[in-house]
């Protein structure tokens, strides 16, 4: 699954797209090929090395006598120099009692994406007028939204700010960096759980953004940029008695490329301008082609297995929140049966891991926790077991869409 990127573009639906991560049976929707687009730009780039890239500061011009100048010009001062020589951490020893890299403390190695329910997921219950102030902060700005329960109470948000603040200078060693804590909505009935970081450079900000998730056994956290990206994550199928996804994969894709489907995206492709339609034609197709299920050992009561199966698609390929829900909405309201078995039950989980705070899972079945070195909170509460009558967001989603179709969270 590829992490979500930044999008720029400023056409009207539909920006360039990366391409999908698998090409499954392509069908024609308005005679459309996806082969034209353009490789995926969804990891982050490699951080260049600050100072790597600074233009030479010898001084080579000729002297007004023709006498090459042999002094350097120094154009940054010397404070910066030494800041930007620790950054790059040439002011330690390479080896020796002082070479310990403070980094070794945070679980190492390519960690987990974090799927959320929407694309403001992480933006949720903060006052809608700090989100405003934060737009406007200097520098490069990144969300953080440390792991666990802790931060679902405002009373823990002074440790929390200051145990980001301090692993952020630990892992960027940047010198000018800004932690704070969020603002409660005034409609909301719950604190918000996200940070916010800025005074960044892009190559710090590229640092934080290269692992995602930071995990030491001071505070283990979550980085996300500003902008909200489309989730991969679109919904969850329970109720099927089968431990193989082969069946339902099969019956998802039949049912994302079947007729229904195609004048579905037809019609959000005919409300963009014409010059756009086909880029967005081609947008919408790698979208239903990055189809991907995973399955969860979820178990009903009495430790009876029963089966999750997770659905997502590249939601980076869509760059717009409100027809990435369009899709969402549609994709879940439509039935999956496999073979001799009733349709699946469709949901949309409302509460989301009490660890990780992503959506696909509950924190019994929390992932990051079998992560090799892992720092942070365990997911010894909650059980796996989901209770499908207890339990108040497994309504059916087809029985809600047809009440209420195009509102979901
Ligand atoms: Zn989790």
């Amino acid at each position: 699954m590829r992490p979500p990127s930044a999008s720029n573009n400023n056409s009207p639906q539909f920006p360039p797209s990366p391409s999908p991560n698998t090409q499954r049976n392509q069908q024609s929707l308005l005679t459309a090929k996806t082969t034209q687009l353009g490789s995926g730009t969804a990891e982050p780039q490699t951080p260049s090395r600050p100072g790597t890239t600074l233009p030479q500061q010898i001084n080579t011009d000729e002297s007004p006598s023709g006498q090459p100048q042999t002094t350097q010009k120094i154009q940054r001062s010397l404070k910066d120099r030494v800041a930007a020589a620790e950054e790059r951490g040439e002011t330690k020893p390479a080896s020796g009692p002082d070479s310990w890299d403070p980094l070794e403390k945070y679980t190492q190695g390519e960690m987990l994406k974090v799927h959320h329910s929407h694309p403001m997921a992480l933006l949720s219950d903060i006052d809608i007028n700090l989100i405003g102030e934060w737009e406007e902060l200097p520098d490069e700005k990144l969300l953080a939204q440390p792991f666990g329960d802790y931060a679902a109470e405002r009373k823990n948000h002074g440790t929390l700010r200051a145990l980001l603040f301090g692993a952020v200078i630990e892992i960027t060693k940047a010198h000018k960096v800004t932690v704070c804590a969020p603002q409660q909505s005034p409609t909301s009935n719950k604190p918000p759980k996200t940070f916010l970081i800025y005074n960044l450079s892009e190559a710090q900000k590229q640092i934080l953004l290269q692992r995602k998730v930071w995990s030491s056994t001071n505070i283990s956290f979550h980085v996300a940029p500003l902008e909200p990206t489309c989730p991969d994550y679109l919904f969850t199928i329970k109720g099927l008695t089968t431990l193989t996804m082969e069946q339902l994969e099969k019956t998802i894709e039949e049912v994302w490329h079947d007729e229904a489907t195609f004048t579905f995206l037809k019609t959000i492709c005919e409300q963009v301008p014409v010059e756009t339609q086909k880029q967005a034609e081609q947008t919408l197709l790698a979208f239903i082609d990055s189809m991907q299920v995973t399955q969860l050992d979820t178990k009903n009561k009495g430790d009876i297995p029963a089966p999750s199966f997770c659905v997502y698609a590249s939601g980076n390929i869509i760059n717009e929140e409100s027809t990435w829900c369009r899709l969402r909405n549609y994709l879940a309201s439509r039935e999956y049966k496999i073979k001799f078995q009733d349709p699946g039950i469709i949901y949309i989980p409302h509460r989301p891991c009490s660890l990780c705070h992503g959506a696909d899972h509950p924190r019994g079945l929390c992932p990051f926790p079998q992560k090799k070195g892992w720092n942070g909170p365990t997911g010894k509460i909650d059980s796996p077991l989901i209770d499908l009558e207890r339990r108040s967001d497994t309504t059916s989603f087809r029985d809600r869409n047809r009440a209420k179709a195009a509102r979901i969270f």
